[in-house]
């Protein structure tokens, strides 16, 4: 459904707002800020990417005694924060579904890994800006990225105009020969750092170490470097299967996060997507060290890897998001499905239906993203990024929203990504009517499908 915008006419004794400027008026603003509040109706002001003000339409500082408030869009629904994912490879859409049943080690091994090594730039672009598509029209506004060809997974994240905090991937890809060795991926990491950091305010480059287990200790403490002297967020899987813990605890006589802690790498900004196998003292190392976690409960669902403590992160005050991962492991880029599933998991597991409260699960997806990844959004105040979504009201989902507490449980438990209608990145619509502006989807379609059928090899 394609929201309503009614343009109100100006009123003759207040001034029109800059072009910069745009006043959005919806039935219900949920705020997601510290106090959670709700405005129902509500507005907020963007003058060029930020927000300037969110309140109550009547309290609204452009209101006028007469009729007619200068330059106001009537949008209509719920306006609420753009969703965060804070762990993806979203150029897999390339990959989608790719070696389904096979354990996370066997799926690299005989799936993934041999169709990564025939990968072009042209792949990965196309594979992106599907990708992009996909999140944006879920309602996912700003997205963490780890994967190869990182400068092309940043020209097609700018092209669709997504905030991307891209972690390029260092790894010795097998099969790759000498293309893709650990130190040449690092030297590609830091190039890319310094021409397209902070690009199209939308773009930050981060380091994406593949794990713990795909580099020698010498390349993780040259991350753990070179992270440092770029002030950069270093985002590597940690502790994903049972597996890892034990090939780690062989190779080295320690835990995958002990052994981290030791090349150095604790010391600067960490995301360690998926933190499953986590011994007691392992969450004393993340907390103590302010470690950032990216839970993936669907990918992890899905390959069989475990549940993690979330419920236990966030209680020690843990930076917890949640992630899709990628679209082999999903098999989809709906953050909504994790939204639910966190919550699901951790009381399922708990038997308690304390575990994770709701408005906690609303703030993994939203604020708790942003700030796993340093990034000004997650939450509408003034002086945050103009990242928002527009969901409909005008379903089944959200009746009966009696209360506010009720429409913040709809929204976790009821609604779903079907919901979003509009979605502004830094100020701009990017997605009108569920249809995604920024991307040619159905051409973006035929060109993934033409790919994989190649990458798929003989
Ligand atoms: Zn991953």
């Amino acid at each position: 459904m394609t929201a309503r915008v009614d343009a109100a006419p100006a009123d003759a004794d207040e001034p029109a707002p800059s072009p910069r400027t745009q006043r959005l008026v919806a039935d219900v603003v949920v705020t997601m800020d510290p106090t959670c509040r709700v405005l129902r109706p509500g507005a907020l002001e963007v003058v060029g990417d930020r927000i300037s003000w969110v309140g109550a339409r009547d309290d609204a500082p452009w209101r006028v005694p007469t009729a007619g408030r200068a330059g106001e869009q009537v949008v209509g629904g719920l306006l609420m924060p753009g969703l965060v994912n804070t762990h993806g490879h979203s150029a897999m859409t390339l990959m989608r579904g790719a070696g389904d049943g096979l354990s996370l080690d066997r799926w690299l091994r005989e799936s993934i890994w041999p169709r990564e090594a025939r990968l072009t730039p042209d792949d990965v672009w196309w594979g992106m800006a599907l990708g992009s598509a996909e999140l944006l029209r879920a309602g996912v506004t700003t997205t963490c990225e780890q994967y190869l060809h990182a400068g092309v997974v940043a020209d097609a994240a700018l092209d669709a105009h997504i905030r991307c905090i891209l972690t390029p991937g260092v790894f010795d890809l097998p099969g790759g020969g000498g293309q893709a060795t650990w130190q040449r991926c690092l030297d590609d990491a830091g190039t890319l750092h310094a021409d397209a950091h902070g690009r199209g305010g939308l773009l930050s480059i981060g380091i994406g170490p593949h794990s713990a287990y795909a580099l020698p200790e010498e390349g993780l403490a040259a991350v753990a470097r070179i992270a440092g002297e770029l002030d950069a967020l270093v985002h590597i899987h940690l502790a994903e299967t049972k597996a890892e813990g034990e090939v780690i605890e062989g190779r080295y006589g320690c835990s995958a996060p002990a052994l981290l802690e030791r090349v150095g790498m604790l010391d600067g900004q960490v995301l360690a997507a998926h933190s499953v196998w986590l011994s007691d003292a392992d969450l004393d190392l993340l907390t103590s060290h302010d470690v950032a976690v990216a839970h993936c409960p669907q990918s992890n669902g899905k390959l069989g890897s475990g549940v993690a403590r979330v419920a236990e992160m966030c209680a020690r005050g843990l930076r917890v998001g949640i992630g899709t991962d990628g679209p082999a492991s999903n098999d989809n880029l709906d953050l909504w499905e994790e939204l639910r599933l966190a919550p699901l998991l951790a009381r399922a597991t708990a038997a308690d239906a304390g575990a994770l409260r709701t408005l906690d699960a609303l703030s993994l997806a939203t604020r708790g993203g942003a700030g796993a990844l340093g990034v000004e959004a997650g939450c509408l105040v003034p002086g945050s990024l103009a990242d928002l979504v527009r969901v409909d009201l005008d379903d089944p989902a959200f009746v009966p929203g009696l209360s506010d507490a009720d429409l913040l449980s709809h929204l976790v438990w009821a609604a779903s990504s079907r919901l979003v209608t509009d979605v502004w990145v830094g100020g701009r619509r990017v997605v009108e009517g569920g249809v995604c502006r920024t991307v040619d989807e159905p051409r973006a379609r035929r060109e993934v499908v033409e790919r994989a059928r190649r990458l798929a090899g003989p």
